[in-house]
């Protein structure tokens, strides 16, 4: 075990060199998708800050949980450095409408924070937790997050081992875009 204290030293989601990627199965972080699995012992090995671990990923998403912490964020304390404005035009011009409400019109600000939580606001200044932004951070300033958001699965496509066999959607990790003034 590292003595690193996860939650101080390493973020709650980061992954450990002892946590590799094993395949495919059905995840409760996705309502029993198919998504990539992960072996989970955290605190084993030595922390890899750059990748992020992908079933603590999606939980950290779709249940609010801090990434720096693991614990659940309320809706007065929820602060994200990475995310970047947009609008629901901008991402319908990427390809990223179907996850989108019909209804919300183009001009919607939306707020892009990509797969990283928002985060508590005593979290956010704990010196790890810098450690979660991307290499582009410069300029990024620390925003609250809105009430309401969309999740937007990533998906990989996956192929069984028979030739004629279809291939499959997958899970990596969840995307997260805020709605402002919701
Ligand atoms: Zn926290």
């Amino acid at each position: 075990m590292s003595d690193l204290k996860i939650g101080v030293d390493v973020p709650w989601i980061t992954s450990w060199s002892e946590e590799p990627q094993t395949g495919v199965s059905r995840c409760p972080s996705v309502d029993g998708q198919l998504a990539i699995s992960q072996d989970i012992k955290p605190g084993v090995g030595e922390p890899v800050f750059t990748r992020a671990h992908l079933f603590r990923q999606r939980r950290s998403v779709g249940e609010m949980r801090c990434p720096m912490c693991g614990e659940p964020t309320q809706e007065d304390d929820r602060w994200s450095r990475t995310a970047r404005p947009t609008t629901a035009g901008a991402l319908r011009a990427k390809g990223l409408g179907p996850a989108l409400p019909p209804a919300m019109p183009d001009s919607q600000p939306l707020l892009d924070c990509g797969a990283i939580a928002p985060m508590h606001r005593a979290c956010v200044d704990l010196g790890p937790a810098e450690r979660l932004l991307p290499d582009d951070k410069t300029g990024r300033e620390l925003r609250r997050f809105p009430k309401a958001w969309i999740i937007m699965p990533m998906w990989v496509e996956g192929r069984p081992p028979q030739p004629q066999g279809k291939s499959v959607a997958i899970v990596s990790f969840l995307q997260l875009i805020g709605v402002e003034g919701a």
